[in-house]
């Protein structure tokens, strides 16, 4: 990496991996990431984490490719764990959230034959609380076979192993798309939405919800949280706008959450809600 002075006298560096929002190439170091890991831990021992010069998107530049993540996410998932793990309703608090988001996204898709499909749905806590209130058509994906299963058999619905960048094809034609919690995951985050997009009708909601970086002070133990070897992307309201619009959908909504990640550690987090416009102005699909 070759590091030099910008004329405002920060240290400038071209970045290892280009902002996965704007595609610039140049960001400021903001913090230097090392990690005490494993040795055969596959997602490397840091990273420096740095703020795009283009659009002030926050990230890890790390060396780590989407393949070593997609590996890691197939083999080493914690989110396997119901007692361990959040987003799989396995204990009373997450089960909680999940009840309150599937009543909010019920308000987004009212459509009880939407077919709905969960990116990274873990043990699918949330699939299950939309059955619950009715909705026939769901779908989950993720990347832990484990999981996948655990959705069939516990749940009884329809669920794949795959990842944003091996979406099984049976999961489409989709009305929605919830990625909750997922994109602070992913490394190549345009053609991540680029195969969203070929999943989705013209005119499906899209659902995103990440941590909110803008509030991480706030809460105190989350900065400390947020720095892993797993979160390499920090949102606010406005680089998440910034990637749905880049990758074709249209804004509808956004907003704040607040949600537990165990009983007595509330997490910031933000969504935005974009529709899917088929129209020649969009990137094209599958890019
Ligand atoms: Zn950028």
């Amino acid at each position: 990496m070759g590091r030099s002075h910008s004329e405002a006298g920060r240290s400038e560096s071209r970045a290892g991996r280009e902002c996965p929002i704007c595609e610039g190439p140049a960001a400021d170091v903001l913090h230097t990431q090392r990690f005490v890991l494993p040795e055969d831990h596959p997602l490397g021992d840091g990273y420096d984490v740095v703020c795009c010069c283009g659009c002030g998107f926050v990230y890890a530049d790390t060396s780590a490719t989407q393949e070593d993540y997609d590996a890691f996410y197939a083999r080493h998932s914690k989110y396997e764990d119901n007692v361990t793990s959040t987003g799989g309703g396995g204990t009373s608090w997450d089960a909680e959230r999940m009840v309150q988001m599937g009543q909010d996204l019920a308000r987004l898709i009212p459509d009880k034959a939407a077919r709905i499909v969960d990116v990274g749905c873990a043990n699918g806590g949330m699939l299950a609380s939309l059955k619950g209130l009715g909705y026939g058509q769901l779908c989950g994906i993720d990347p832990s076979p484990a999981c996948a299963n655990y959705v069939r058999m516990h749940h009884g619905i329809e669920a794949y192993a795959g990842s944003l960048t091996q979406l099984p094809a049976e999961a489409g034609p989709a009305d929605a798309v919830l990625l909750s919690h997922v994109l602070e995951h992913v490394r190549d985050l345009q053609p991540a939405l680029a195969a969203v997009r070929a999943i989705m009708k013209p005119g499906a909601v899209l659902y995103v919800e990440v941590p909110d970086a803008s509030r991480y002070h706030e809460f105190l133990f989350a900065p400390f949280q947020d720095f892993n070897t797993e979160h390499i992307n920090h949102f606010s309201t406005q680089s998440l706008a910034n990637l749905l619009a880049a990758s074709g959908f249209r804004l509808t909504a956004s907003g704040r959450r607040i949600v537990a990640s165990s009983p007595t550690m509330p997490y910031p987090a933000i969504y935005v809600v974009g529709v899917f416009q088929d129209d020649p102005q969009a990137p094209p699909r599958g890019s």
